[in-house]
């Protein structure tokens, strides 16, 4: 079977990271809550956080998509509608105070599945140092 191409890889990881996936397996096991996601995938076991303050990256993804939005928002209303500075201050300040909160799960999921296209890690991190990590 012929190795799969890099962009089909990263359109998979992408894929998976909208869908709030496991960036390994595909299963739909990454979140607990709307601001929790489990230490580990229930299929495949692969643990979400490899070390202590690794979902830092996810807030510079969400800062980005954020700003990114906001920017090209706040442009598409001034072109093609007459709105003052004031009502497009509003919304936008409005925009990027409740954004960031609704896309948290999804940059966090986007940031594994893009960290793990850019760096699969294998079994080194999955359930079993966890067991090893509980009997100290
Ligand atoms: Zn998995």
């Amino acid at each position: 079977m012929p190795a799969e191409r890099p962009s089909v890889q990263a359109l998979r990881a992408l894929r998976r990271g909208l869908r709030l996936c496991c960036p390994r397996c595909g299963a739909r096991t990454l979140c607990r809550s709307w601001l929790t996601l489990h230490e580990h995938c229930a299929e495949c076991r692969l643990r979400f956080e490899r070390e202590q303050g690794y979902f830092l990256g996810a807030m510079y993804v969400n800062y980005g998509v954020t700003v990114g939005l906001a920017l090209l928002g706040s442009f598409a209303v001034e072109w093609s509608m007459p709105v003052s500075l004031t009502q497009q201050l509003l919304l936008w300040v409005g925009f990027c105070s409740v954004f960031p909160v609704c896309f948290f799960r999804y940059s966090r999921s986007l940031w594994l599945a893009m960290d793990y296209w850019c760096d699969p890690w294998g079994n080194d991190a999955t359930e079993e140092d966890e067991d090893e990590d509980e009997a100290r």
